[in-house]
């Protein structure tokens, strides 16, 4: 239905979710360089030998090494170096003593324990060796994968872009929120409720717009926009009835690029497929959970696979029926569900009619019933699609 788009090279700040687009070698050595793991001073280990509290080893500290001292430094036989964690080991040093081994001098400094040669020393590529493939395609750029580039000093990713989505809510009995209600009107919820779908689905809403029932209206929307997006979700306009605005712009009978049909489901059965103007355009029934319901079923998982994203579908979990229900007859209903997945139990959430928004929102689980059944008693086990 849609593919994914061309990979693109992000810069690492809008790379997260994202999948990547190619493997990625390291060109660089990690640790960057040999450098301390511990605050303390950097010694030619066999000097410390037999240094202990009652008879410690003295050294003249003849450099100080913060972090960031850029400048490469030798260690002269006979001295340490005082040097931070994170700073570069000085040529010729072999191990360095943690300043809680020592007095922790200045000038000179004296050494209650001897240094272990390479203790306490990160070495230059015990991280990631250059030519190092550290990251593969098809893998999901998380916040450590994005600390691992940018340590590697990369500026951005290559990725599966994100898709593109307009969403477009119809119908003129709508009113934005915020406007005073006049008789007969509703405020517009889905809009705002199907881009936050599409977000969290990974993609990008690259715009929403309202069209009265009106085709006119609704085709300029598609005109200004559609060639833009990788994908159309309208709400609205799509049952039996008349005005109904999605229907009449493409036809009923499908001849102009959509088709409309019926889908053995509850909520969600009006349902539209086709394409506009080049882009793929899913139009959704208009009632508020219908449409949730249907983008959770057929445009979430298709949105993640075009994304490449490896888990496009919701965890469907077994569960134990903690009450009767009864479905209708030839269709999958999808019931607002409270999944207890300590006890591996669940009981629907709400009345199963369309319009009970409020339910919905409260559940973390749809209650999967198979068109073939018309009851199912207490203990039964059923799928439940996991929205937690
Ligand atoms: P329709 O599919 O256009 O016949 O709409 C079905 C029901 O959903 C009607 O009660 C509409 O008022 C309602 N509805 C449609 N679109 C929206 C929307 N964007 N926000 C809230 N309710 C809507
Ligand atoms: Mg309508």
């Amino acid at each position: 239905m849609i593919g994914a788009r061309p990979a693109v090279t992000v810069p690492l700040t809008q790379a997260q979710g994202l999948v990547l687009a190619d493997d990625v070698v390291a060109e660089l050595a990690l640790p960057v360089f040999d450098n301390s793991a511990m605050d303390g001073y950097a010694v030619r280990a066999e000097e410390t030998e037999g240094a202990t509290p009652d008879r410690p080893v003295v050294l003249p500290v003849a450099e100080d090494i913060p972090a960031g001292r850029t400048d490469q430094l030798t260690l002269r036989p006979g001295t340490a170096h005082r040097i931070m964690t994170g700073a570069p080991m000085p040529t010729g040093a072999t191990g360095v003593v943690p300043v809680e081994n020592t007095d922790g001098g200045v000038d000179s400094v004296a050494i209650r324990a001897r240094a272990e040669p390479g203790k306490h020393v990160r070495r230059a590529g015990e991280d990631v060796a250059p030519g190092t493939t550290v990251l593969r395609k098809g893998q999901v750029v998380t916040p450590a994968v994005l600390g691992l580039a940018a340590a590697l000093g990369l500026p951005g990713l290559p990725v599966i872009p994100r898709q593109r989505v307009l969403v477009i809510s119809t119908g003129t009995e709508l009113v934005t929120p915020g406007t005073p209600l006049q008789p007969g009107q509703i405020y517009e919820s889905n809009s705002i409720m199907l881009a936050g779908a599409v977000r969290e689905a990974g993609a990008d809403v690259i715009a929403v717009a309202t069209a009265e029932d009106d085709v006119a209206q609704f085709s300029s929307i598609l005109d200004k926009h559609a060639a833009d997006a990788d994908l159309i979700i309208t709400s609205g306009g799509v049952s039996a009835g008349a005005y109904e605005v999605v229907k009449d712009a493409f036809g009923r009978d499908g001849d102009q690029g959509v088709e409309f049909v019926k889908v053995a489901m509850q909520p969600g059965m009006p349902q539209g497929i086709g394409r506009v103007a080049g882009t793929t355009i899913v139009t959704l029934p208009g009632n508020p959970v219908s449409a949730l319901v249907s983008f959770e079923v057929f445009i979430r998982p298709a949105l993640r696979t075009a994304m490449g994203l490896p888990d496009p579908h919701r965890p469907h979990r077994p569960a134990v029926l903690a009450e009767s229900l009864t479905s209708p007859k030839g269709k999958r209903q999808f019931r607002r569900a409270i999944l207890d997945t300590a006890h591996g139990s669940v009981l629907s959430y709400g009345p199963p009619a369309s319009h009970h928004l409020r339910w919905l929102a409260s559940a973390n689980g749809l209650l999967d019933i198979p068109e073939d059944v018309v009851e199912v008693s207490a203990g039964t086990e059923l799928q439940v699609w996991d929205l937690s």
